[in-house]
């Protein structure tokens, strides 16, 4: 059998370096930046007034205040996005938007609030002001050609301002991965139709997608397969054909009709014990795409706390991998344990659990139902109690050390 660490550590070696992509800005969110990107503009790109004013020369305030206010000539008026037509002199005045250009011969802006706010003619201003008051200054935030962005950045709605303001309408990223999921069994049913004898919904199929997405990649459910090779096979080869990973559940363990595992096995996917409960038999390969790329394929095992363990555990830390992101992000945090658990020696346990704040620290409650079969405790639980391999009880009150499931 395989260590947990050891599974995932030839997961990661597997897998293919992914190619850089231009994307738009708003499909760009989440992903890590490939190349350094550097500014096409200043920024600002013209000295503009932060202020709704007047664009004055300071030297004409001089003396100005409420008592004493000082009268200038208004000359003209600049809005946003427009160019001045006008020159302030000495005793002149232009009327100014916040963001609009500073016209020629002015050096500082005056606030509306500190004058009478007069459209034409002579303005009223009762405060002075010293040069640069209220501009800003062109490239005092940015240097056309400097380095904005940083390869390996994440890309965040800051980092998109940043990118569209310094004249980018796309960036260079490793792409989201195409994720194909599924699944496995002649018992299964899409969610919402009727039930036949012995059939069940698919639960795995949607769960696994949006596992999938909330990872950042980009996710599709295949319709379900029952369990002949010929269906398995056909449905692969179809995936290949526009998946980056492929994700199937169920078939993988030792019964009479594990077709993932008896048509993929020798055809470049491995099936592997790993000491884990749940999630013991694993897939995990490559299988041959177009253009000669290689698909990372993961065949999961069908019950579904086994499959959400083993996408959280495997399938997710790949994905980031494939991003560009590091592996494994999820917090891990100690929390007392408030009753007891038993655990398989030898196999590490993620047990399905409910961590609440109390007082000063956190508290782990196990979930009743500990089967791989529990769907309604899973979706209770909001964290996975690591117990070690070499540890066969914990006590209540124990500590234990927990990941945190939800972002
Ligand atoms: P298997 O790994 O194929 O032996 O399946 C193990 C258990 O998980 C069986 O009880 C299956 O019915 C169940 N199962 C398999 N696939 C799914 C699925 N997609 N959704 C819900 N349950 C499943
Ligand atoms: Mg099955």
């Amino acid at each position: 059998m395989r260590t947990v660490e050891e599974h995932l550590a030839a997961i990661l070696e597997a897998l293919p370096v992914s190619a850089p992509v231009r994307t738009a800005l708003d499909a760009a969110l989440g992903l890590v930046v490939a190349t350094d990107v550097t500014a096409r503009v200043d920024l600002p790109g013209f000295d503009n007034s932060s202020m709704d004013g007047y664009a004055v020369r300071a030297e004409s305030l001089a003396g100005a205040a409420p008592a004493t206010p000082v009268t200038l000539t208004i000359v003209g008026e600049v809005a946003a996005g427009s160019d001045p037509d006008c020159v302030v002199g000495s005793g002149e005045a232009a009327r100014i938007m916040t963001g609009a250009r500073v016209p020629e011969g002015a050096d500082a802006v005056i606030a509306v609030e500190d004058t009478d706010a007069a459209a034409t003619g002579v303005v009223a201003c009762a405060a002075t002001n010293v040069p640069g008051q209220f501009i800003r200054r062109r490239g005092e935030d940015v240097r056309s050609g400097d380095v904005v962005v940083r390869a390996g950045e994440r890309v965040g709605p800051r980092t998109i301002a940043l990118l569209a303001a310094s004249g980018h309408a796309e960036v260079s990223v490793l792409p989201r991965p195409h994720v194909v999921i599924l699944s496995t069994g002649s018992e299964l049913v899409a969610p919402g139709a009727p039930l036949g004898p012995g059939q069940i919904h698919d639960s795995n199929s949607a769960m696994l997608c949006a596992a999938a997405r909330l990872v950042g990649a980009s996710a599709q459910i295949r319709t379900a397969v029952g369990d002949t090779e010929a269906e398995l096979l056909g449905a692969v080869e179809e995936i290949l054909g526009s998946a980056d990973v492929v994700v199937t559940s169920g078939g993988v363990s030792m019964g009479a009709y594990d077709v993932v595992k008896s048509a993929l096995r020798g055809e470049g996917v491995d099936f592997v014990s790993v000491a884990m409960q749940p999630g013991k038999p694993q897939g995990f390969g490559l299988l041959p795409g177009p253009d000669g790329r290689q698909i990372p394929f993961f065949g999961l095992p069908g019950n579904p706390v086994s499959s959400y363990v083993s996408f959280e555990v495997f399938v997710r830390p790949a994905l980031r991998r494939l991003m560009g992101l590091t592996p494994e992000s999820r917090p891990r945090q100690t929390a007392v344990l408030a009753t007891g658990l038993r655990s398989p020696q030898g196999r590490r346990q993620f047990a399905r659990a409910i961590v609440t704040t109390e007082g000063a620290g956190l508290v782990a409650r196990p979930v009743e139902g500990q089967g791989s079969h529990f769907v309604a405790d899973l979706s209770r639980a909001n964290a996975l109690i690591i117990v070690a391999e070499t540890v066969d009880r914990l006590e209540a009150g124990a500590e234990v050390e927990t990941i945190l499931l939800d972002d």
